[in-house]
């Protein structure tokens, strides 16, 4: 029989090669930053076009290549990082696999200009497909430009599976901030579609992280320290009262390489135990210098996970520098750790009560009377107060509105009360109809037997449809704030705040001015408490961060679940009786009231025929 295998083509191989190192454009930022750092550059400029689908280009200061040097950096298994595999145990150099330049140039256009410092002329070479197009002499300056265009143009089907530009965004600045933090003695600029997104100039390592994640930052730094034969320990971590409810400022690096370790970081959580209220995630910038033969991260070119010799030692030694750190900088005292959850939630039922006296509910009150008379969304509502259990449901008040305005171009059928449970004029008996089980469940009785709420999935129905309202007819009603409230946030969140800011404002947010830092807002929709907006802010840019873009994007609705997520009711809350019931009233009036916005069940019933049937 013949022989049958063949060698495969280089092109070929170096397809199949990049598939494994090229998954999206931030792997090509990711590549050639590193590039640039191991060839010892001090400014790198980073400039993407359209998320890096179209362009990405690194251009650099560093040594640069000779001509022939030029020409082999893209054949693979070309690297001037090692000679042997011994080599392998004393890297220093983030590249060494000598794969990156070879499988980029396979499935994009690249030109390469180089220029080494004491060489008169440089090198330029074009490469689309592996294929050499021309190699010429140019006049650049020392250093290196990388451009890497049309990332897959010869590999549709990878091609259609990138993602939006605002998720590729996303990536590539990830990328960014984690090769910017690891390298705070290089300067870097980040372009994109021409307009400047990062300028980092060479700083001490604090400074980087503020040029980064915004001035307010500072204040929120407390420095780790640690120095041992086996480990250096240096970085900061977030005071625990700045914690936040997103996993988001979290980088570990060792030996200045970006890694992810979950056990590494669970020496750090330890660490704040006690000090975080109950889901925050401590915020940290760590890093770990260790005997570069002592881990092992010889392994996929684009994971971040890395070996290390004696992981419980460097767990132990973490976690006390972490601690050590909190408790010198007199960090534990200051806390109140029996704060009550629920103090941090919008609704403070408890209050209520006490409060009485003080605060005047207009129970008549609808601010949807003077907003749809007077055709304008916003400062019809005058009250600064909206402990007012009755005001939050503003959005959803069906009788009353119905009149007032119309809605003749938008029909939602949740404005028809299609079934309420109970009926208006039997107050009495309403409030022996609901029960609270377990400040969780609120049970209550029906025609045919028992039905029992989830009070948060409810509630987050009830919340989800109004903002799902407001947001489609645009009617979101404001309350002015008295003071404008200034919230700092990272560039990265404000070009999020920036993407979502109409629909913000059509939920009720009025915002004056948003700058490179800082939002300030000095109107916000009268079912959200001050207190809670910078938690919802956070919350939102968390989700559209997280949001998986396949999954019919759509922002209206990622805002509407945000929000009703931030601001419904908590398991753990109790409630007064005519809360129970507005709230269940609320419920089914909902268009879908069967389920939570992410589909959870809100409710179960059960027929006195199941319940005769457990007494048999
Ligand atoms: P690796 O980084 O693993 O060695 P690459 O494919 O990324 O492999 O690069 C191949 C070689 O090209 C490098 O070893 C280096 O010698 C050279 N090179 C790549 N980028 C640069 C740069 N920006 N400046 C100088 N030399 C570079
Ligand atoms: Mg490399």
């Amino acid at each position: 029989m013949a022989d049958i295998i063949q060698l495969l083509p280089d092109h070929v191989a170096n397809q199949i090669a990049a598939g494994e190192v090229v998954q999206r454009p931030a792997s090509v930022v990711k590549e050639l930053l590193e590039n640039a750092i191991d060839a010892d550059a001090t400014i790198i400029k980073l400039i993407i076009k359209d998320a890096g689908k179209t362009l990405v280009q690194v251009i650099d200061n560093g040594k640069g290549m000779s001509a022939t040097d030029a020409r082999l950096s893209f054949e693979r298994h070309a690297t001037s990082k090692i000679r042997s595999a011994d080599d392998l145990f004393h890297l220093h150099t983030k590249g060494f696999r000598g794969e990156a330049l070879a499988s980029i140039a396979a499935i994009a256009h690249v030109e390469l200009k180089t220029k080494q410092e004491h060489d008169d002329v440089g090198t330029v070479i074009i490469i689309e497909g592996s294929s050499i197009v021309s190699q010429e002499v140019v006049v650049t300056p020392k250093g290196t430009s990388l451009s890497v265009k049309n990332l897959f143009f010869n590999i549709p089907a990878r091609r259609n599976f990138l993602k939006s530009n605002a998720v590729e965004l996303r990536h590539v600045i990830d990328e960014f901030h984690r090769v910017a933090l690891a390298h705070p003695s290089i300067s870097f600029v980040l372009y994109n579609n021409g307009s400047e997104v990062f300028n980092l100039p060479i700083s001490n390592y604090r400074q980087r992280i503020v040029n980064i994640f915004g001035t307010k930052t500072n204040e929120k730094l407390v420095p780790v320290e640690e120095e041992t034969e086996v480990l250096k320990i240096s970085g900061f971590v977030g005071k625990p009262e700045f914690a936040k409810k997103t996993r988001g400022e979290q980088y570990f690096f060792v030996n200045d390489r970006f890694i992810k370790s979950p056990y590494l970081n669970h020496a750090i959580s330890s660490a704040f135990e006690g000090l975080l209220k109950n889901g925050n995630h401590p915020s940290y910038f760590l890093n770990l210098n260790v005997d570069p033969q002592t881990i092992d991260i010889n392994i996929h070119p684009t994971k971040t996970e890395i070996k290390f010799d004696d992981e419980h030692t460097l767990y132990a030694l973490l976690r006390s520098a972490v601690k050590h750190s909190l408790g010198q900088f007199n960090i534990a005292p200051v806390l109140d750790f029996e704060r009550d959850a629920s103090l941090d939630t919008p609704y403070n039922f408890n209050n209520k009560e006490t409060n009485t006296p003080v605060i005047e509910v207009d129970r008549s009150f609808n601010p949807f009377k003077e907003t749809y008379t007077s055709g304008k969304q916003t400062t019809a509502f005058k009250k600064q107060t909206v402990n007012n259990w009755d005001s939050l449901y503003v959005g959803l008040e069906s009788k009353g509105t119905k009149t007032e305005h119309d809605f003749s171009e938008v029909h939602f059928e949740s404005e028809e009360t299609t079934l309420s449970v109970f009926s208006d004029d039997n107050a009495i008996e309403q409030v022996q109809t609901t029960y609270q089980l377990h400040n969780k469940y609120i049970v209550s009785t029906i025609k045919s037997g028992m039905l029992v709420i989830d009070q948060h999935r409810a509630h987050q129905r009830v919340l989800y449809e109004d903002f799902l309202k407001n947001l489609t007819i645009k009617a979101g009603v404001s309350q002015q704030l008295l003071f404008p409230l200034e919230l700092h946030f990272s560039t990265q969140e404000i070009q999020i705040i920036n993407q979502l800011k109409d629909d913000l404002e059509h939920t009720g947010f009025v915002f004056l001015n948003v700058t490179k830092e800082t939002v300030e807002i000095v109107g916000v929709p009268v079912t959200v408490p001050d207190s809670e907006v910078s938690i919802i802010l956070e919350q939102l840019i968390s989700d559209v961060e997280n949001e998986v873009p396949d999954s019919h994007f759509s922002t209206t609705d990622l805002l509407a679940k945000s929000m009703a997520k931030s601001l419904a009711i908590k398991r753990g809350q109790s409630l007064l009786k005519d809360e129970q019931e507005h709230l269940v009233n609320k419920l089914f009036a909902c268009k879908e009231p069967n389920v939570s916005p992410t589909n959870r069940t809100t409710f179960v019933t059960m027929s006195v025929d199941e319940l005769d049937k457990k007494f048999m």
